[in-house]
């Protein structure tokens, strides 16, 4: 199950190399764009249907994603267990839940990523749920680039797909230090 979901990635070229920036301003020579997979539907509806039955839908009542990355997944997800879907996004920089979303006092909530590795964004997230009085209960991601990293967050984790990639601060990178131009995946396109 698991190498299928992963030749997901690679049958779509999703898997990069090079030299990148990732969202935690650390570099790698590896990055997993979920994108080129997601823009599939069925795709997409395949990798949801993976986190969906790791989940009891009684469990929860809403599903919530960071923008831009969580989107097409956690609608999906969402869609898998019929459940609603809001998610949050940076304005100026500052994750905030807007477009008339509401979350009800006690809502309990799935947080759905596509990729996470310090899983800054789905903390972010996770504090704007909890401050229009959400519980988020559990978080998913199609794939952790940082399985050994065990105690980012202070609720279950769950992933489908857990590729170690090995990542650098901008002073230790070898390829800077090779002069190899870097580029950031999330917000260009990368071919
Ligand atoms: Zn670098």
């Amino acid at each position: 199950m698991k190498q299928e979901l992963l030749d997901l990635y690679e049958d779509a070229g999703a898997l990069l190399n090079g030299h990148f920036v990732l969202s935690s301003g650390r570099h790698s020579a590896r990055y997993l764009q979920s994108a080129l997979v997601l823009m599939h539907p069925k795709k997409a509806a395949q990798l949801a249907a993976a986190l969906a039955e790791k989940v009891n839908p009684d469990d929860i009542d809403m599903v919530v994603s960071p923008a831009l990355g969580g989107l097409i997944i956690g609608h999906e997800v969402a869609r898998a267990l019929n459940k609603p879907f809001i998610f949050t996004e940076r304005k100026e920089g500052e994750m905030q839940l807007r477009r008339g979303f509401t979350i009800p006092e006690g809502t309990r909530l799935l947080v759905v990523e596509d990729v996470i590795t310090t899983g800054g964004s789905v903390r972010e997230c996770m504090t704007v749920v909890r401050a229009h009085g959400g519980t988020p209960i559990k978080i998913m991601a199609v794939v952790d680039r940082a399985p050994a990293s065990a105690d980012r967050f202070d609720i279950p984790f769950e992933t489908v797909i857990e590729i170690d990639v090995e990542t650098y601060t901008t002073d230790a990178c070898p390829l800077c230090a090779q002069g190899v131009a870097a580029i950031k995946p999330g917000s260009r396109g990368v071919a």
